[in-house]
C-alpha cells in the first residue's frame, strides 16, 4: 500500500493503539497504517515472569526517568513503558482490573458523555474471555484472554484467613461490579503465556491487506495543514518518511509520549513549546497537565516456611525445577504475574469504596533492583491510593523526539494522599501481623519496625516508593480548558486528529491501568466508526 491509501495513521501499538486497529481494520474497506517505534517481539515477553526482566531492558522499554522531586526526596523514579508491538501490555504485571463502575460515572460527570460504566461496561464485556464465564458482567469470548492465578501455596490461604481476621472479606470477582475485598488475581494470561494486546488484536489481524503494520518506526511529529491534521511524520533507518491519512491519525502513544508529539507538532503550551524553539501552531494549554500515576509503597518479611516462599525455588537449583514446572505445566515462578493476590480496600469505613489496592507476592525482591531476589524465603506486600489527588505533568524538555519529557510526578502534593498512602501502609501491617499468619510470618525487614509513626512512615514513603507503572490524564478528556480531547477524543481545535490511549483518562480509573487503556482503543473504534 502507497502512504496515499490510508484512511487512518495510527501512532504507538500498544494496549489502546493496537486494540484500535485491529478492530477498525474488521472493516476490509478500512485502510489503516500502524507506526509502533518499538521492535515486532522480545524474546521474554511471552513468559509472565518477564515483568521483572524487560522492566529495565531498552531492547523492549523507553526507560525514562522522573524529575527529581522534592516530595519523593530528589530521586530519579524509573519510568518503564513498553516498547514493542503491544506496547506496555507487551512488559506489564499481567494484573487484569477493570477497575470501579463509580470510576466511568465520574468521567460522565466531568463532561465526558459515553463514557458512563453503563457506556463502557458493554466495551469491558467485549473484549474479555474470561475464563470465568459469562454472569451477565463479565464477557467471553472476546480477543483477551483473562484467567485467575492458578498457582497455589499456603501462603494465600494464610493471607485470605489474615484478611478476614483483620475484617476483609475474600471476593471471588473484583471486576464485577463489587471490586472490594482480598481477592486471588485474575490475569492476561492464557495457559502460561502473556497476552498483550499484540497477541490478542494483532496476531490474529495480521493477515489482513487493510492493515500495514510498521514497526521501529519513531514518529516525530503529526502534519497540521492550518487547523486540519493530514499525517505524521516519522523515522524509520534513519530516515524521514511522511505519511497521509484520508481521514485521521489517531496518537496512541502512551500517556508519556503522546503529549510529547502534541507539542513537537506545536500544540500545547505557547511558553513550554517557544521555550524549546518550537513553533506554536495552535494553543492547548491543557497538552500534558492533569498527569497522575500510583505511588507503590513496599513492605516485606521473610518467611519462616521455606516451601512458602519463591525465593529459594527461583534460584540456583530450585530454577531449574521452575523451569521444568512452566514447561510441562505452564506453573510455578514463571508463569505468575507481578502479583498472584490483590486486596482492594477501605481506610475509612464511611468511604463509599476502596481507597487502596494491596499487591500480595510470595517472595522479596532488592528493591529497586526487581530483578534480583533475596536469598533467604521472602513476601513482599505493596500499596497504592487507588485514585491520588496530585496532580504532575509531563512537558518537552527539548526539540530533539528522542530526548525524553520531563516527567513531574508531583506525588504526595496533597495531604489526602499523604494520609491515605501512612494508612494503607500500616493495613498492610495489621493483616500481616494477625495470628493466621504466624506460622509463616519472619522478621519484617524492609523497612522493619522502626519505621513507626506516621512521619516517620510517611519519610519512608518519600525516600523508597516508586511508581506503580501506570501514566495517566496527559490528554485529559473532557470539555472545557483543561482537557485536550472531547468525548468522542478528537483533539480540541484540530480535525482529523485524536488521541486513545491512557493519556485522555479525566481522572484515575481504581486499579492497574492495562484493561481501561484497552477499553479506551475498543471504544475509539466505536466512535470512529460512527463518523
Ligand atoms: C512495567 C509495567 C508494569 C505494568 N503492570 C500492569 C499490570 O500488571 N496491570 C495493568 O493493568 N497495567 C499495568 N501496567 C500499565 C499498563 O500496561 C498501561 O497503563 C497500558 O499498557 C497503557 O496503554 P497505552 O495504550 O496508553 O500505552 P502503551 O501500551 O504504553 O503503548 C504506547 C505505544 O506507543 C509506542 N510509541 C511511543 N512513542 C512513539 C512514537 N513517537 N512513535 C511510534 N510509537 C510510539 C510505544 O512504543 C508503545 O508501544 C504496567 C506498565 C508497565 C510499564
Amino acid at each position: 500500500m502507497s502512504d496515499a491509501q490510508y484512511d487512518y495513521i495510527i501512532v504507538g501499538a500498544g494496549s489502546a493503539g493496537a486494540a484500535l486497529a485491529a478492530r477498525l481494520t474488521e472493516d476490509a474497506r478500512v485502510k489503516v497504517l500502524l507506526l509502533e517505534a518499538g521492535k515486532a517481539s522480545h524474546p521474554y515477553s511471552r513468559f509472565p515472569i518477564s515483568f521483572g526482566l524487560l522492566i529495565d531492558d531498552p531492547a523492549a522499554n523507553w526507560c525514562y526517568r522522573s524529575a527529581p522531586e522534592a516530595n519523593t526526596n530528589n530521586r530519579e523514579i524509573p519510568v518503564p513503558r513498553g516498547k514493542l508491538l503491544g506496547g506496555s501490555s507487551a512488559i506489564n504485571g499481567l494484573v487484569y482490573v477493570r477497575g470501579q463502575p463509580m470510576d466511568y460515572d465520574t468521567w460522565a460527570q466531568m463532561g465526558a458523555r459515553g463514557w458512563s460504566w453503563q457506556d463502557v461496561a458493554p466495551v469491558f464485556r467485549r473484549m474479555e474471555n474470561f475464563e470465568g464465564g459469562d454472569d451477565g458482567v463479565r464477557g467471553v469470548g472476546g480477543p483477551l484472554h483473562v484467567s485467575e492465578v492458578p498457582d497455589q501455596n499456603p501462603l494465600y490461604d494464610a493471607l485470605f484467613k489474615a484478611g478476614e481476621a483483620a475484617g476483609y472479606k475474600r471476593n471471588r470477582d473484583y471486576n464485577g461490579l463489587d471490586q472490594e475485598g482480598v481477592v486471588k488475581t485474575q490475569t492476561t494470561i492464557r495457559r502460561g503465556v502473556r497476552m498483550s494486546t499484540a497477541q490478542a488484536y494483532l496476531r490474529p489481524a495480521r493477515g489482513r491487506s487493510n492493515l500495514h503494520i510498521v514497526t521501529e518506526a519513531m514518529t516525530h511529529r503529526v502534519l497540521l495543514e492550518g487547523t486540519r491534521c493530514v499525517g505524521v511524520a516519522y523515522e524509520r533507518g534513519g530516515q524521514m518518511v511522511e505519511a497521509r491519512a484520508g481521514r485521521e491519525v489517531i496518537l496512541s502513544a502512551g500517556a508519556v509520549a503522546t503529549p510529547q508529539i502534541l507539542e513537537l507538532s506545536g500544540i500545547g503550551r505557547p511558553d513550554i513549546l517557544q521555550a524549546h524553539g518550537v513553533t506554536v501552531k495552535h494553543v492547548l494549554a491543557a497538552v500534558g497537565e492533569n498527569f497522575r500515576d500510583h505511588l507503590n509503597a513496599r513492605i516485606q518479611w521473610k518467611v519462616i516456611d521455606p516451601a512458602a516462599s519463591y525465593n529459594p525455588r527461583a534460584r540456583g537449583l530450585g530454577l531449574v525445577g521452575e523451569t521444568l514446572r512452566y514447561l510441562f505445566a505452564r506453573g510455578g515462578f514463571f508463569s505468575l504475574p507481578s502479583a498472584p493476590l490483590l486486596a482492594f480496600l477501605k481506610t475509612r469505613p464511611e468511604l463509599e469504596a476502596p481507597d487502596v489496592q494491596m499487591h500480595m507476592v510470595p517472595y522479596a525482591i532488592k528493591n529497586p533492583k526487581k530483578r534480583q531476589l533475596h536469598d533467604f524465603p521472602g513476601m513482599t506486600v505493596a500499596v497504592y491510593q487507588l485514585r491520588p489527588e496530585s496532580l504532575g505533568s509531563i512537558h518537552i524538555q527539548s526539540p530533539d523526539p528522542k530526548a525524553q519529557p520531563a516527567i513531574r510526578f508531583n506525588f504526595l502534593h496533597d495531604s489526602i494522599d499523604q494520609r491515605t498512602m501512612v494508612d494503607g501502609f500500616r493495613m498492610i501491617r495489621n493483616i500481616v501481623e494477625s495470628k493466621p499468619l504466624d506460622p509463616y510470618r519472619g522478621e519484617e525487614f524492609s523497612p522493619g519496625k522502626a519505621v513507626a509513626s506516621d512521619a516517620e512512615i510517611l519519610d519512608y514513603i518519600r525516600k523508597n516508593s516508586e511508581t506503580a507503572y501506570h501514566p495517566i490524564g496527559t490528554c485529559r478528556m473532557g470539555p472545557g480548558s483543561n482537557t485536550v480531547v472531547d468525548d468522542q477524543l478528537r483533539v480540541h481545535g484540530i480535525s482529523g486528529l485524536r488521541v486513545a490511549d491512557a493519556s485522555i483518562f479525566p481522572t484515575m480509573p481504581s486499579g492497574n491501568t492495562n484493561a481501561p487503556s484497552i477499553m479506551v482503543g475498543e471504544k475509539a473504534a466505536d466512535l470512529i466508526r460512527a463518523g
